[in-house]
């Protein structure tokens, strides 16, 4: 039997994008199910992000006309992570498999046939990751290199190039729903479920119509929550760079010490820089293994799921 699939779409202020994407998306339904690739039953879920302009009254006239299209609007402007998280967590009621894309149709609809190809070979997560990112300006290319890259330093498991289209299958949405954090960066901790996963390569697309929701100062915000909820690192380097201060300060010890065997001193004078430095030095090492503790706090207030279960060979019987 084919599975049903739901494809979730966040909108905020997407009046003009609306009708172009659920053509789109009503066609390539059509094909999916005509090949009986997925079940007739499938649907396409809009979520209205609190939007100011028309968009709910067209997601409720979509729904009205086909049964393909239905909807969700949330109270408020809650911002593109929850829209979507909302839009997870209701679909997960109807479907076995779940397909987030944005409004704009800057992902490519085909790549969900990817997916499905994936999905038949038996996986939960499959990521849709951008082949090129030409459509790009160059600023918003290298920034977003540079920022993965930070990412990994800090320690942050997260697929390159991979903004949140995908596939997720009921039990991955599931367990997203065990991580029970307010501070939410979905690409960050869908790779933290696990279960067997892989990746769908596509040209990304500009955007069709409208503007972009993701202006820089909302980028920025999402960078630095990115790296916040994720990772503890930052804390870390204070540390580490308090005790480098606190040893730069012992080898200006040294070096006054020998310059004052040598007789060529001011008086008062070194004794205070080494202070300086020293106390400087310690007090960053003290914020920093105070941090660590608040660091651990913090992880332990997230109250992630120590694990998370593939195979019950119990259950399976
Ligand atoms: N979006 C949303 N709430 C917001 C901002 C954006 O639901 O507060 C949706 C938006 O409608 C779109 C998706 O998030 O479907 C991605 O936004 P956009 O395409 O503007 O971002 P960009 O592709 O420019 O990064
Ligand atoms: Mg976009």
């Amino acid at each position: 039997m084919a599975e049903i699939m739901y494809i979730v779409i966040p909108c905020y202020n997407e009046e003009e994008m609306l009708p172009i994407t659920a053509k789109a998306l009503n066609e390539k339904m059509d094909e999916l199910v005509g090949a009986g690739r997925i079940s007739p039953e499938s649907k396409v879920m809009f979520v209205d992000d609190g939007s100011k302009d028309k968009t709910w009254e067209l997601i409720d006239k979509l729904h009205g006309l086909s049964s393909r299209f239905t909807g969700v609007k949330l109270s408020r402007n809650k911002g593109h992570q929850n829209a979507l998280l909302a839009g997870l967590m209701t679909a997960k009621k109807y479907a076995d498999i779940i397909v987030s894309m944005d409004a704009d149709l800057q992902d490519d609809v085909n790549a969900v046939d990817g997916f499905l190809d994936k999905r038949a070979e038996g996986c939960d997560i499959v990521y849709g990751v951008r082949s090129s990112r030409a459509t790009d300006t160059a600023f918003k290319r290298s920034t977003a290199r540079a920022y993965y890259k930070i990412l990994e330093h800090m320690g942050v498991e997260i697929t390159y190039d991979h903004a949140d289209y995908r596939l997720m299958s009921r039990r991955a949405v599931e367990a997203l729903e065990s991580f029970p954090e307010v501070n939410l960066f979905l690409r960050g901790i869908v790779p933290m479920i696990g279960f067997k996963s892989d990746i769908v390569t596509y040209v990304r697309n500009e955007r069709v119509a409208g503007e972009s929701k993701y202006p820089l100062k909302k980028m920025i915000s999402f960078a630095v929550e990115g790296i916040t909820s994720l990772s503890v690192k930052p804390i870390r380097f204070i540390t580490f760079l308090g005790f480098f201060i606190f040893l730069v300060s012992v080898i200006m010890l040294i070096v006054f010490l020998v310059q004052k065997a040598g007789g060529d001193t001011v008086r008062g004078w070194a004794s205070t820089i080494v202070s300086v430095w020293a106390i400087g030095g310690l007090q960053m090492l003290a914020i920093g293994v105070i941090g660590e503790y608040i660091g651990k706090i913090y992880l332990e207030t997230k109250s992630r799921p120590k694990f998370i279960i593939d195979i019950d060979l119990e259950e399976k019987k």
